[in-house]
């Protein structure tokens, strides 16, 4: 068993390359635009089937052209896709600028990712039956990730990506997670909500290693794997036996590569976090994490989101 299901949104990504991005009531030209399929679920899958898991993406698209193009995607990743067909709403889309430092600023627009259906993820029992890792985000509305997260076999590891944080994000989903994978913001954000702890995120990376261990095991029972951009990642257990690691907590650097567009990093790193779970259960997790690590590094150094996931055989290229 080495399925990953993946449940989550898809978008068409508009990415524009700006010098600075405009200021309110500023035009700026564009340098350059390139347009493509995004959606952290979707990217996550794309990351997850290139590192060659036998990967399903659970998703919802409108009844219009954006739809088309997505199917067609999917067919071509290989992704065994089970699209629910919303009428009367658009496919999700995303405006991206990207500046000269390779920072973005983006706008979402989810229109049919929100109408993803419990029911429409229940009746994909066949999916799940041979699922090792399920990979959850927050793009749609939370009753198909409970409804995921209840229909996964109980062996089946549950990994939740809390992005962005939904506004609706409860308890019960964080406590049906076996893996949490936050950023600083989002992490930030569960340790306010869930942990009564306000911490800024920007003050997360002067924090020891012992200080975010216990502030990790304040969000429950889950293994913690806070990312930290170019920092890489810093990763907390209740239970390390569990995930085959000698240490409580630890933190993995990142590569070092040539980023370019760092859109998508954090898809990549998940997606690539939930083949290495399915298809090599028996690693310890500090070593999958340094193949995931090297994944979203790479991925960085190309424009793009879903397009920008690298193969498993770039990553061991480059990395060894
Ligand atoms: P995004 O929203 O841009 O997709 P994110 O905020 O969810 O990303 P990050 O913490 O920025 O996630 O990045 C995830 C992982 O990607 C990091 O833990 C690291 O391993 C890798 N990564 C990100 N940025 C860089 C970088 N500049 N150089 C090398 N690796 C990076």
């Amino acid at each position: 068993m080495s399925r990953v299901v993946v449940v989550g949104s898809y978008n068409q990504d508009h990415v524009w390359s700006v010098d600075r991005f405009p200021q309110p009531g500023e035009t700026r030209r564009g340098q350059a635009f390139a347009t493509g399929p995004g959606g952290k679920g979707f990217n996550q899958a794309v990351a997850a089937a290139r590192q060659g898991a036998d990967t399903v993406f659970i998703g919802a698209l409108g009844d219009d052209d954006l739809a088309r193009v997505a199917r067609a995607l999917a067919s071509a990743e290989g992704l065994d896709a089970r699209w629910q067909t919303v009428a009367g709403t658009p496919t999700g889309s995303c405006a991206i600028l990207v500046d000269a430092q390779a920072q973005n600023q983006i706008v979402l627009y989810l229109a049919a990712n929100e109408c993803l259906e419990a029911g429409h993820v229940q009746a994909q029992a066949d999916a799940f039956a041979a699922a090792a890792v399920l990979l959850v985000q927050l793009e749609t509305g939370l009753e198909p990730i409970h409804a995921a997260l209840q229909a996964a076999p109980a062996q089946c590891l549950r990994l939740l990506n809390p992005a962005p944080v939904h506004a609706r994000l409860d308890a019960p989903l964080l406590a049906a997670a076996d893996l949490i994978t936050p950023n600083e913001t989002e992490f930030a954000e569960l340790l306010a909500r869930f942990a009564g702890v306000e911490l800024a995120a920007d003050a997360i990376a002067g924090c020891s290693d012992a200080e975010l261990h216990a502030l990790c095991r304040r969000l429950g029972r889950a293994s913690v794997i806070v990312t930290l951009g170019a920092r890489g990642c810093f990763v907390s257990h209740a239970q390390r036996e569990r995930h085959r690691d000698s240490e409580d907590c630890y933190r993995l650097p990142a590569e070092t590569v040539q980023v370019r567009d760092t859109t998508g990093a954090g898809d990549a790193f998940n997606g690539a976090l939930a083949a290495e779970l399915a298809l090599n259960p028996q690693q310890p997790l500090r070593r999958i994490l340094r193949h995931a690590g090297r994944a979203a590094a790479l991925s960085t150094e190309r424009p793009g989101a879903a397009t920008a996931m690298p193969t498993r055989q770039q990553v061991l290229q480059r990395f060894g």
